[in-house]
């Protein structure tokens, strides 16, 4: 089940600097990812332990200022219908208007958790002029100062209290595979070009609560769930075209499996909403691949593939280790070299590097490129060992780990890759005291 907290409210209350401040400590790693963070409405979160994605809506509202408002009020609906938790922001500097009132309205009759947040309450002061707001009848006013911080602590424990305590872990479970990408580029395609049968699925679920679908896949050996949300086809065919409901849909899916397939059009290549599900499956730590569907559209010669790839790879770094394949699904084209190709993330996801042949092979890599000494001190890794986990982790014991900086922590990854395949797979490195 994903954790996803949507921030909604009329424009200029503070909702990004709401969202900026609550994904602030991944802020610094998002913003070398060059830019991709400006487009970003929506990032991985963590308090006291707890993980969730937060959705500004604001983000998503684009357009004249006729169109503004229905846009608004439609990124609610999906806000109500999709999102774990809402959080309702109002400006306590101008009280409450129309709009506001409307959004009320609306929240008022959803049974998902609201909590009404009145921003720039930047002094004690202001804290009584927030009690207006106790006229929405969505209980409980939490004053908070988006710009300092202050309050948003106590709203995050209500928040998260809303979400398991930690992810029942699947033992022995089947591989979980999910599709990826905008709308067009072939993902439903692709799942019935895999089932070999047309599937309608929409009298099936009608009236599920769940998010997605898992289609049980076992053919030729590969054996896998495939996590189907484009199949979940929805009550109002409208929402499905506004970008802010693929998001969500998004997110909810890729929280939900171990390799994502980022579906791509080769006819728009990767775009800024494509690199930042990218980044989203990297920080998760999920398996990842691309696809590059509709490839028979596409006018080429022998170069335009590895011309294709190479911009993609330029894209997406510094994370770039992972597999590019070209398809067409109405052609049949690579279609289960796909299949293959996640197979094969998943199993580098699930490597298990024993201590002895990790030490032959890094300490000597190391012993050869030693860290810089610092400071006049020298750096003495001593030895290494893979942590357990869902997905790839290792650490380094060593003298001085506080002096081992990114560029050296790049290098080791880099070795750690070309000598055990780990292609679609993020992998962490921790330097530890010994
Ligand atoms: P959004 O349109 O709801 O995303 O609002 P923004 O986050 O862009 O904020 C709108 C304006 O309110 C900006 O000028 C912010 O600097 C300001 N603002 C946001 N939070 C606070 C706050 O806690 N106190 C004060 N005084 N100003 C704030
Ligand atoms: P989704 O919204 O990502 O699920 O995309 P669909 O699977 O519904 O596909 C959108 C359109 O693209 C449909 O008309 C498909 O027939 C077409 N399409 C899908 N894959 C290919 C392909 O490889 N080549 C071409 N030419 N068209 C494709």
């Amino acid at each position: 089940m994903a954790n996803i907290v949507a921030i909604v409210g009329r424009p200029n209350v503070g909702k990004s600097t709401l969202f900026n401040r609550l994904t602030e400590s991944r802020k610094a790693i998002v913003d070398d990812f060059s830019g991709v963070t400006r487009d970003r409405h929506y990032e991985t979160a963590e308090w006291i332990g707890k993980k969730f994605t937060v959705i500004d809506t604001g983000g998503f509202v684009h357009g004249s200022d006729d169109i503004f408002e229905e846009a608004i009020r439609d990124q609610v609906h999906i806000a109500i219908e999709e999102a774990s938790v809402i959080v309702f922001m109002v400006d306590v500097t101008t009280g409450i208007t129309d709009l506001d009132d409307e959004i009320a309205d609306l929240l008022r009759r959803s049974s998902k958790p609201v909590y009404v947040v009145a921003n720039k309450v930047d002094h004690a002061k202001l804290h009584h002029d927030s009690a207006e707001f106790y006229a929405f009848g969505l209980g409980e006013i939490y004053n908070i100062s988006s710009a300092t911080g202050s309050g948003t602590g106590e709203l995050l424990d209500a928040v998260v209290s809303h979400f398991p305590e930690q992810e029942e872990e699947e033992e022995n479970a089947l591989p979980k595979i999910t599709i990826v990408g905008r709308p067009n580029v072939g993902k439903s395609s692709l799942t019935n070009a895999l089932l070999g049968v047309d599937r309608n699925i929409v009298t099936d679920i009608a009236g599920t609560t769940r998010d997605s679908i898992r289609i049980h896949y076992n053919q030729f050996g590969n054996e896998f769930l495939l996590i189907d949300t484009a199949g979940l086809r929805r009550k109002s065919k409208v929402n499905e075209d506004i970008e802010f409901y693929s998001v969500m849909r998004t997110i909810k899916a890729l929280e939900d499996s171990d390799v994502v397939i980022l579906m791509l059009d080769a006819n728009d290549g990767i775009e800024a909403q494509d690199i930042n599900i990218f980044h989203l499956a990297e920080k998760n730590k999920k398996g990842i691949m691309i696809v590059v569907n509709k490839w028979d559209t596409i006018e080429k010669d022998h170069k335009t593939a590895k011309e294709f790839e190479a911009k993609i790879r330029e894209k997406i770094a510094p994370f770039s280790d992972v597999p590019i394949i070209f398809t067409s699904v109405t052609e049949k084209q690579r279609i289960f070299k796909v299949v293959e190709t996640a197979m094969e993330v998943y199993k580098n996801k699930t490597k298990k590097i024993s201590t002895s042949k990790l030490n032959d092979v890094m300490l000597q890599i190391i012993e050869n490129y030693p860290p810089p000494s610092t400071k006049g001190k020298y750096i003495k890794i001593k030895y290494a060992t893979q942590l357990p986990g869902r997905s790839p982790m290792f650490a380094f014991f060593c003298n001085l780990p506080q002096y081992i900086k990114d560029p050296y922590k790049r290098f080791v990854e880099n070795k750690l890759r070309d000598n055990f395949d780990f292609k679609g797979v993020p992998i962490q490195i921790f330097f530890r005291q010994k």
